[in-house]
């Protein structure tokens, strides 16, 4: 590609990173009067920083709370009825920087107030709540139906496994995080917060528990004033109550549990001195204890804002660049979001810095500081979902509106959880953030984000950077899965080489804390700081150049892989069996890969001097190829989930899939009955031939236009 079309990509101002003290300082749930706090002092900051806009940009959401007045219990009664245990209902202070009065009780949102009404019920433990894990109970005849499942956090959405206990009659769930996944330096106060960044026996994990994204109560549209609103009890939220716990607590129970049955080995955790029998009834000493699960959380209806600050482009003010992050936290939000926050007001300031030069975007620059992430995506879904017609359909200015066209989001949610580059995202996006890496200065030895990176995942056995696509659990699902947006979210992470843990130990807790960002995750703040000159130098890369520098060869090729793992484990001859056309779909994509190959060819030899229209064309087919993989009604049986080929799977929402609705169509399949099953294959017929046709259209928008 000749040089002229590259951005001259800078690295000046990136000297001082403002600390986020500010943002950490209290807790700020959404829609607390501490979170519209933050979002006037982000609107705030835009303002300082020379934006041409910067507004606050309210909805009324379905929100979730615990009772302030009347925590949440567990409690253990003895055989003559005295209350021998009480659950902690929030963290224990360690450091000033925890130690809020007002701070959050442990709640699990959108799960009802509630309590089993027999406390002689018993308790199961199910290892992480998985499909397999009640499979595997059942293979023990160790059946749920009626009693209380205790569950430890990991591996999936806690929603999923509220889910599945729902699903075999469960009447609650216990939550908690075991040693092993948390402390895996040992539990003593040396080895944990504020010590180290390993979680305490007093730490709880909050979350959501909806397993849709947006509003609850709008499904699929907007959360405006004037919007019809599903009853409460049509919005799939869970139906029996659930508490988290910490593993002090947690121990306090399972080291009571009885075990008729054999703990599969892989079952036991990290507490010492428990056996992690599976119950449901106490050893003998407890035999006449009963436990008590309590909830009290209620719902209500509040208003949460989105801020949205934009940078005018010069040339193509209509095409966009979107950064995104969001702003609610389950508690002080250390790490999750306002890492992330404070790189993106880091990003905002260095973007201004370079306005006072007189430098000004060729396209739109939009920042995002979302509301309500944590209870499923809430600001960016609604915001999105007012929008999604303008990604899709125009692009032609609209005037004071963000309307027009999109083509980049880049999301960070967690920037600083540990020192390891992760960038997953769309191919589409694979070569930028490898380009970019390489040209910011390293977080820890390295001389480069990217020789750290690499020197990190050859030690994983990988030559090169893992590239991944996106699963789900940030804001950047529905502009990319609903619409189909070429996303990147960017964060660093744990080494994994060290320590193989599935989130770094604080998330969600009362000790992501101030103090644990920059005692133990991120001292003298590089990570933030590399994460902001990413984003920056990203933004400007995307918003700059002439033509829109996506690896358009990477994303034939990460379909051609996901299509050959489709068809691993037998699947490949189910569905040649099912469908005789199935090997036409793998056809349209050898077809799509050599037909992109000739359009970054055409680009390669274009002249520099390419004229505007031109231009204007080349890169509608460019930002518009993505997007010829959303499916308007949907995939099967998931209105809100769009995107054919990369999106997370219905059973798992934070697992990443290739063609997820074929995965959908097959989870399940052999155990239909002959009715079921015959309905199911004209399903996948259907959706085979769907996929062949979008692949199909990848290719001619590619194509000249001369040949239409
Ligand atoms: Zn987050």
């Amino acid at each position: 590609m000749p040089q002229y079309y590259q951005c001259r990509i800078t690295q000046r101002y990136h000297t001082i990173l403002p600390i986020p003290q500010e943002l950490t300082r209290k807790p700020h749930l959404a829609a607390t009067p501490r979170d519209d706090v933050l979002a006037r002092m982000i609107r705030d900051r835009f303002v300082a920083s020379g934006f041409d806009t910067a507004d606050l940009v309210p909805y009324d959401l379905l929100l979730s709370r615990p009772n302030h007045t009347n925590p949440n219990l567990i409690t253990l009664t003895n055989g003559a009825g005295e209350e021998v245990f009480r659950s902690a209902f929030k963290e224990i202070p360690l450091h000033e920087d925890d130690e809020d009065p007002e701070f959050v009780h442990s709640f699990n949102a959108y799960t009802p107030a509630g309590l089993n009404p027999d406390p002689g019920v018993g308790v199961v433990y199910a290892n992480y709540g998985r499909v397999e894990d009640f499979d595997e109970l059942d293979r023990l005849g160790v059946n749920v139906t009626g009693r209380i499942v205790m569950a430890r956090y990991g591996k999936i959405f806690r929603g999923n496994k509220i889910q599945h206990a729902q699903d075999r009659n469960a009447v609650g769930v216990i939550l908690f995080s075991d040693p092993l996944d948390v402390a895996l330096e040992g539990v003593t106060e040396e080895a944990v917060y504020p010590n180290k960044g390993w979680l305490p026996g007093t730490g709880m994990q909050r979350g959501t528990t909806f397993m849709g994204d947006g509003d609850p109560l709008t499904p699929g549209w907007p959360s405006t004033e004037h919007a019809y609103r599903v009853d409460k009890e049509e919005a799939g939220l869970a139906q029996i109550p659930c508490q988290p716990i910490g593993y002090n607590d947690a121990k306090v129970i399972l080291e009571k549990l009885r075990g008729d049955q054999q703990t599969p080995e892989s079952w036991v955790g990290g507490l010492e001195g428990v056996e992690y029998n599976l119950g449901p009834y106490f050893k003998a000493d407890f035999s006449d204890y009963r436990l008590r699960l309590q909830t009290h959380n209620y719902e209500l209806r509040a208003r949460s804002y989105n801020v949205i600050g934009t940078i005018k482009g010069e040339v193509e003010p209509d095409r966009y660049v979107f950064i995104g992050n969001h702003r609610d936290a389950w508690g002080y939000g250390g790490s999750d979001p306002s890492s992330g926050t404070a790189q993106m007001l880091e990003t905002a300031r260095v973007l201004g810095e370079l306005m006072k030069d007189g430098w000004r975007p060729r396209r739109s620059i939009v920042f995002c500081s979302w509301g309500a992430e944590e209870y499923g995506l809430i600001g960016s879904t609604e915001w999105v979902e007012v929008r999604a017609y303008l990604f899709l359909f125009f692009s032609f200015i609209l005037r004071n509106k963000i309307g027009g066209l999109t083509m980049f989001h880049v999301n960070t949610d967690t920037c600083a959880s540990g020192p390891i580059l992760h960038a997953p995202g769309s191919p589409l996006l694979w070569d930028p953030i490898v380009k970019i890496a390489k040209m910011v200065p390293g977080v820890r030895n390295g001389e480069t984000v990217y020789e750290e990176w690499e020197e990190y995942e050859k030690l994983r056995n990988h030559s090169t950077p893992e590239m991944r696509t996106l699963g789900s659990g940030s804001d950047y699902a529905h502009f990319s899965f609903y619409c189909g947006i070429p996303c990147l979210d960017i964060w660093f992470r744990r080494d994994k080489n060290k320590y193989d843990i599935s989130i770094y130990p604080a998330y969600h807790t009362g000790y992501d804390t101030f103090y644990n960002i920059d005692h133990n995750i991120d001292p003298g703040f590089r990570i933030h700081q590399g994460c902001s000159r990413i984003a920056s130098l990203t933004l400007r890369y995307f918003a700059d150049s002439a033509i829109i520098p996506y690896s358009l060869e990477k994303l034939p090729t990460a379909i051609k892989n996901a299509f050959e793992k489709v068809k691993e484990k037998g699947n490949g001859e189910k569905l040649m069996a099912i469908y005789d056309k199935f090997p036409l779909l793998g056809e349209a994509i050898d077809n799509f890969t050599m037909t992109t190959s000739g359009f970054v060819a055409k680009i390669n030899q274009m002249k520099e001097d390419i004229d505007p229209v031109t231009l204007r064309s080349l890169n509608d087919q460019i930002m518009k190829l993505e997007q010829i993989f959303i499916m308007p009604a949907g995939l099967p049986g998931r209105p809100t989930v769009r995107h054919a080929i990369f999106a997370p799977s219905q059973f798992d929402n934070y697992a990443t899939a290739g063609f997820p609705g074929i995965s959908d169509l097959l989870y399940g399949y052999d155990s239909l009955g002959t009715e079921e099953m015959t309905a199911r294959q004209k399903e996948i017929r259907r959706h085979i031939s769907d996929l062949t046709i979008l692949v199909q259209r990848a290719s001619s928008l590619l194509e000249d236009f001369h040949s239409i």
